[in-house]
């Protein structure tokens, strides 16, 4: 077993590598800073045992000594050690004191970089580093020594000399006399500058003014750390160079409160839009493993959901089956998502609702002749669909492949709802077990966003009105949803200011 001193990236979830996130999947043990990305922990097994050793709103950190002992302590012991950091462990980090403390105890090591803020932050605000004709080299400075120091260790006349970009961490109280020394030592007080507060994180902030001015500016605008400053003509790039703000959920945060198993692809595409996601499942999906019935028996048979395809056919796997057995029957899904999941098994859906609720299957299948149906689903499911079968009647039987328990939210899990701009609930479900565990406190000023007329309903079983229901019920209607409110909200804040 190895100690991995790990870099998780400045804030933005999607920075963090391959390798950081399948070290942290394995992990016995992970010893982490403040600045790790707020999501970086969610894929740690759960027994792992997790230290926190950073400052807590100012107070003071765990001494670093005490965190090396640990390092040894755990890494002797023959756990698998994550020591998770902010950024890069090499830049600013003290990953390199930590791996002399390993050196030295002879303890196996290994270094996983990560995307340093000086760079991320920057690059987030619109400002490339180093750009052609404008920076050809760039400097990392700390903008906060070790107290111990008598004198600087900066060289400050050198550093304005630097015919290049000055990235500055830390700091952002000694900005004004940061950047009085580099004038006094002759930098051009009207060299372009920019300070990025929480850079990459959906409340990323950019003040941008000149070298002589910065700190008053940063000061007029409250800005606070964690920030980096950018000194150096590719600071006054951001204004032409500012993409982030052009995704149409920027700055949005949105927590998803479906199955962690299902929730990836939903998660992902609202990040591409911009968002920041908070994960909060409130589900989880328990395999019921019943016995597959004689499956040639029926003419008809359903699937509601992508979970029960899955499920199904595993159980079908497991009998020695294959899609063939589906053969003689019409197969009918609810649902785009569940036609593709059967599509992926080589099975083409006879007969797809327009509207994905049991009512309009059971008006879809009206021309359908119908003697033995199986429906597969979940356990607690609405009977509309057997019921309207049986009417007509059908034999049917409900094969009922999984069931659907509640997922208690961690603390962090219900802070970061709290801290939502919107709620997304997928199924009646996630309302009914998210109020259950989190509360209804735990909605906060959130925007609630249904899929569809099932899960209103259960919203306003529970005195929530949905602000938005998704005109399309399915995943692609949600984020539809999700853009279209956010864009219109847009524009009413622009009106008002
Ligand atoms: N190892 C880290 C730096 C740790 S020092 C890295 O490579 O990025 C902490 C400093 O990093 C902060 O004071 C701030 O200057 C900078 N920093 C970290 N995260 C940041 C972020 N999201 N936005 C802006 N600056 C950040």
């Amino acid at each position: 077993m190895t100690v991995y001193l790990v870099g998780a990236g400045p804030g933005d979830p999607g920075l963090m590598t391959a390798r950081s996130i399948e070290l942290i999947a394995a992990a016995d043990v992970i010893v982490y800073d403040r600045l790790i990305p707020p999501e970086a922990l969610a894929g740690a097994r759960p027994d792992a045992e997790l230290i926190y050793v950073g400052k807590e709103g100012g107070g003071p950190s765990m001494p670093q000594t005490q965190i090396e002992a640990l390092l040894l302590e755990h890494g002797r012991a023959g756990r698998s050690v994550v020591r998770l950091k902010g950024g890069d462990p090499f830049v600013f980090g003290r990953g390199g004191e930590e791996a002399e403390a390993l050196t030295e105890a002879g303890i196996a090591y290994e270094v996983v970089p990560g995307v340093t803020a000086g760079v991320a932050a920057a690059a987030y605000a619109g400002i490339p580093v180093t750009h052609r004709g404008l920076a050809s080299a760039v400097a990392f400075l700390t903008g906060h020594e070790d107290p111990d120091k008598p004198e600087s260790a900066l060289d400050w006349s050198a550093l304005a000399r630097f015919s290049g970009t000055l990235v500055l961490y830390m700091g952002v109280r000694q900005l004004a006399s940061i950047a009085e020394r580099l004038i006094r030592a002759g930098r051009d007080p009207e060299e372009p500058a920019a300070v990025v507060q929480r850079g990459t994180l959906p409340d990323q902030r950019v003040v941008e003014a000149t070298l002589g001015t910065i700190a008053a500016a940063a000061q007029d605008a409250g800005v606070k750390a964690p920030a980096i400053t950018v000194v150096g003509p590719v600071a006054a790039l951001g204004d032409q160079l500012g993409w982030l703000d052009a995704r149409p959920l920027s700055g949005m945060t949105v927590a998803v409160t479906r199955a962690r198993e299902q929730a990836s692809d939903l998660a992902g595409r609202l990040r591409e839009l911009g968002a920041a996601v908070i994960q909060a499942p409130a589900i989880r999906i328990v395999p019921l493993k019943p016995a597959l019935p004689h499956l040639a028996r029926y003419d008809l048979v359903c699937l509601t959901s992508p979970n029960g395809v899955r499920l199904l056919f595993e159980a079908m796997a497991d009998a020695g089956l294959d899609a063939r057995a589906l053969a003689g029957a019409t197969v009918a899904a609810i649902g785009p998502g569940t036609a593709a999941a059967l599509a992926q098994r080589g099975v083409m859906a006879d007969v797809v609702p327009e509207r994905f609720v049991a009512e309009s299957l059971v008006a879809a299948l009206r021309d359908v002749p119908v003697s033995h149906a199986l429906i597969a689903r979940a356990a607690a499911a609405r009977d509309v669909l057997p019921d309207a079968l049986r009417e007509r009647g059908a034999e049917v039987d409900v094969l009922a492949l999984y069931e659907t328990v509640a997922e208690p939210l961690r603390d962090d899990q219900r802070a970061g709802v709290a801290r939502a701009d919107y709620i997304t609930f997928t199924s009646s479900s996630t309302v009914t077990y998210f109020l259950q565990s989190a509360g209804r406190d735990a909605i906060g000023g959130a925007r609630l966003i249904s899929i569809g007329p099932v899960t209103s309903a259960t919203l306003r079983e529970h005195g929530l009105e949905p602000h938005v229901e998704a005109a399309r019920h399915d995943i692609d209607g949600v984020i539809d949803a999700l853009v279209d409110d956010a864009a219109g909200r847009r524009a009413e804040t622009t009106a008002l200011s």
